[in-house]
């Protein structure tokens, strides 16, 4: 989803700081509403160049996230990862361009390339990339060309494909139809309803539920939940942005929120918390190919 969140975000605004409180002393740590000794995955966030990103580590580990993907929209993002993941083994990056950064540019994609032979131990799948029709801020065609470049980069790394889409559903199928969907794709921060969810998991995609499932207008997201396979859903937080909507504190979201994602989940499937958290864990690990996971 980022750079922007959509509205009804409970977000502090942008440049509040990250788990600091407004005067830069630390909230207090995370509370985890889930009782036992839970392990998840927030397999999207976008945390790394966090002022504090040893606390906001902390923090998750303290909730039970034994391993995060932090997701880049920009080329630059994707060269910055290696240096800020270096010695962080539950701390997985990835190499994309984001739809509102793309622009017409073929060697600084070529880019992303390069860092995957660079850092194969850090990187772990391509994207965010994809097409965003509501903000619009690189013209349409220009989006198609650089998703669609970012589709074959994953095909020919057969690395998983880290999909965002907004207002664009009929061409980010257009463009997976075109390019092939690679064998691990996701929708990051699926936001359809059951219609769209279908359509996903035909092309054998997953999808991955962020903190928009607990916001009262959701009501389409939570049918499109309840209709999928638990086996192909993983949860994420999409940090900073999107604050789960049971958290009243001040901080901005974090890693250490997925297991209130993974809560709403398990309510709207009528299932304990504890199974949406090891399967969408195991789902997760097999998925971006971390350690403990399927091959
Ligand atoms: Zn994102």
């Amino acid at each position: 989803m980022a750079p922007d969140a959509v509205s009804g975000s409970s977000d502090a605004p942008p440049g509040a700081g990250d788990v600091a409180g407004p005067d830069g002393e630390q909230v207090r740590r995370t509370e985890n509403p889930v009782d036992g000794p839970l392990e998840w995955i927030d397999n999207h966030c976008h945390v790394a160049g966090s002022s504090d990103l040893e606390g906001v580590l902390a923090d998750a580990a303290a909730a039970g996230v034994v391993a995060l993907v932090d997701v880049a929209c920009t080329v630059e993002q994707s060269e910055q990862h290696p240096a800020l993941l270096a010695g962080r083994p539950d701390v997985w990056g990835t190499v994309g361009v984001h739809p509102h950064e793309a622009e017409p540019d073929e060697p600084r994609l070529g880019r992303l390339a390069e860092l995957l032979d660079e850092h194969p131990d850090h990187l772990v799948a391509v994207g965010e990339c994809g097409l965003d029709y509501f903000y619009e801020h690189s013209p349409r065609d220009v989006q198609r060309r650089v998703f669609a470049a970012q589709v074959r980069l994953a095909h020919e790394r057969d690395l998983p494909l880290v999909v965002h889409t907004r207002d664009a559903w009929d061409d980010t199928f257009a463009v997976l139809a075109a390019e092939g969907a690679p064998r691990r794709t996701v929708f990051h921060c699926f936001t359809g309803g059951p219609a769209e969810a279908e359509r996903c998991l035909e092309l054998g995609a997953l999808l991955s539920i962020s903190g928009i499932v607990t916001y009262a207008s959701a009501g389409d997201l939570r049918a499109a939940v309840a209709l999928a396979p638990l086996d192909r859903l993983m949860v994420e937080t999409d940090s900073p942005f999107l604050k789960p909507s049971q958290v009243r504190d001040k901080g901005r979201n974090r890693p250490a929120l997925v297991p209130y994602v993974g809560q709403k989940v398990a309510a709207v499937k009528d299932v304990p918390v504890a199974q949406v958290a090891a399967a969408t864990t195991a789902t997760a690990r097999a998925f971006f190919g971390l350690p403990g996971g399927a091959p």
